[in-house]
């Protein structure tokens, strides 16, 4: 009796979690079609229909309500976000606004395979820089993308710290004259 009672309980909580965990990959999912569709004026009816949810559900993605909880367990709420996630994913694939969002993976470079980052089931998205690769190619853990930006950097730092260093090793009294000059104009 208890034994089975544990096994009920531990099967709903299963099933809690589950259902949590599809309403929470479904925001993602919104999320970053939200901010593709911010910039789209031909998504304004659609980002209208986004609205028909509390905002909170595809932006701020760690808060949830206790009606958001309560419309999880009922499987209330997972169904409705997939509905606004099939809608959202439609007008990507038939708008050349959106289109020209997406992403070539730098790995593999397959121009015929655009990708999104609401594509959670084949890409992974670099937190640090935001760009789209897909998941089977993005295994090494390091971004090119964030590569790049970080060697840019490390040589403009490197340029700035050469160029400090060669006036600093101009002629003195250049650098004495133009010291008076400027007492001079003060
Ligand atoms: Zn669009
Ligand atoms: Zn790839
Ligand atoms: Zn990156």
């Amino acid at each position: 009796m208890i034994l089975s009672s544990t096994a009920g309980h531990k099967q709903s909580l299963y099933r809690k979690v589950k259902l949590l965990n599809q309403v929470r990959l479904l925001r993602v999912q919104l999320c970053h079609m939200k901010n593709m569709f911010k910039t789209c004026r031909l998504a304004k009816e659609l980002l209208d229909s986004f609205d028909t949810v509390p905002g909170h559900l595809t932006e701020d993605l760690h808060l949830y309500s206790l009606n958001d909880l309560t419309a999880t367990r009922k499987g209330e709420l997972g169904p409705r976000l997939a509905e606004l996630t099939r809608a959202g994913a439609a007008h990507v694939e038939r708008c050349m606004l959106c289109q020209a969002k997406g992403f070539i993976c730098e790995f593999c470079q397959n121009e015929d395979d655009i990708i999104f980052p609401f594509e959670l089931h084949k890409c992974r998205t670099c937190e640090e820089c935001k760009a789209c690769y897909h998941k089977a190619c993005f295994k090494s853990g390091s971004c090119p993308r964030c590569e790049r930006l970080q060697a840019r950097r490390e040589a403009l730092a490197r340029q700035s710290l050469e160029s400090y260093l060669s006036d600093y090793e101009e002629e003195p009294a250049e650098a004495l004259a133009l010291k008076a000059a400027v007492l001079e104009a003060t």
